[in-house]
């Protein structure tokens, strides 16, 4: 192996900091909604043009991909970074604020975006990886169902940018500044939901006997399915069960026709997330029925669960712990948010990295959060020195 100044080091991006500070707080004070990420899009991709990257636009919608090969070597490493903001209107009084009001990069995606640009440019600069780097700048990572990962997965992502293995990162609010987190295996979970209607039979609500009451229905329901993750899921894996929403009804003296309720499913474990589909349809359609009712239901399942891979996780963490030693290296939890960066992962290897936010971060999606510039060069050195060390020789 040569020697370790061959590498990326943080100290070798103490003079990019500043320049990607600003950067990152440009983005943030200009942020896109998903699938409206043209001008990120083009800020982006003007960027890595001029740093010599072969650049294709509008993937996937507008999914920017740039890759670059140097030497002979036949490896390649992708690492992505998402770019779209939140329909939010930001509280937090900063200079940089976003300057669209119901608009705010709430997620970090500012940073992220600017942490991949960072190890761009370094990359392209020093130019000491033997193999191909492909760097995907994604849209739309907080669409729901229409999810820019999937997208650009069915824009050809694979076939017209082959790589080996995928890597990204989420920046961590609860987590230090300078502390890397990892975890092999699942790490955070599938997002499911169900829109259930239950169809009764409306009347007047002094002669409730002559209805079917859908509020009653509705209402066991929403009890009986407080027990599926603690009846039904074994006690030492976890699953969430939410219903989120629940109306019915306009008048006081009305029983209505309909209930409709919508509820959020997490879980970690494919299995798990078949049997808690199984156990609310079965559960629903029950209640429904001995009340006289119907049930329909739909259920859509959104993204999977983000499953790191052994070996990229390991060799994630190997490099983690040269860049902020060992003690800075921490294992991730299981985080019941979900990313739609798992859906790389259900067909390439690859590892999804935690990186601290401060431990009085905002939550993520809060009005009053912001990104850590300060750790900014720490994310851009590891994907620097990832890519360096994957490629090498
Ligand atoms: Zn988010
Ligand atoms: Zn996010």
């Amino acid at each position: 192996m040569p020697s370790d100044n061959a590498f990326a080091r943080l100290s070798d991006f103490d003079a990019m900091r500043e320049a990607m500070t600003q950067t990152r707080q440009y983005l943030h004070a200009h942020p896109e909604l998903s699938h409206e990420e043209a001008e990120t899009a083009r800020y982006v991709a003007d960027k890595l043009k001029a740093w010599g990257y072969e650049v294709a636009e509008n993937v996937g919608g507008h999914g920017v991909v740039a890759r670059m090969t140097v030497g002979e070597g036949s490896g390649s490493i992708a690492i992505r970074a998402d770019m779209d903001a939140l329909p939010i209107t930001e509280q937090t009084g900063l200079p940089h604020a976003s300057i669209v009001p119901g608009r705010m990069h709430a997620c970090g995606h500012d940073g992220h975006t600017t942490i991949l640009l960072g190890a761009a440019e370094y990359l392209a600069s020093t130019r000491r990886f033997n193999g191909t780097v492909t760097l995907i700048f994604q849209p739309a990572e907080e669409a729901g169902a229409r999810s820019g990962a999937q997208m650009m997965i069915d824009d050809g992502l694979f076939e017209r940018f082959p790589f080996d293995v995928i890597y990204g990162l989420h920046n961590h609010p609860g987590a230090p500044v300078g502390k890397l987190l990892l975890r092999a295996g699942p790490m955070m979970a599938a997002a499911d939901t169900a829109r259930i209607t239950i169809h009764g039979k409306g009347g007047h609500a002094s002669r409730p006997h002559l209805t079917i009451d859908p509020i009653v229905v509705a209402c066991h329901l929403v009890v009986t399915l407080q027990s599926v993750v603690s009846r039904f899921v074994d006690p030492t894996e976890t699953a969430v069960v939410t219903v989120g929403t629940i109306h019915a009804g306009e008048a006081v003296n009305v029983i209505p026709e309909d209930a409709r309720l919508a509820i959020t499913i997490r879980s970690f474990e494919p299995k798990i997330r078949d049997g808690l589909q199984q156990r609310i349809t079965a559960m629903t359609n029950a209640v429904a029925e001995g009340f006289g009712a119907t049930a329909v239901i739909d259920y859509a399942r959104g993204h999977p669960v983000v499953t790191n891979s052994e070996a990229e996780t390991a060799f994630a963490r190997t490099i983690a712990e040269e860049l902020v030693g060992a003690e800075n290296v921490g294992t991730c939890g299981l985080i019941p948010g979900s990313e739609d960066f798992s859906h790389y992962l259900e067909h390439k290897p690859g590892c999804f990295v935690r990186l601290g936010n401060g431990v009085d971060s905002a939550t993520l999606h809060s009005d009053k959060y912001d990104f850590a510039d300060e750790s900014l060069h720490i994310g851009a050195a590891l994907w620097a020195r990832l890519a360096e060390r994957y490629l090498q020789g």
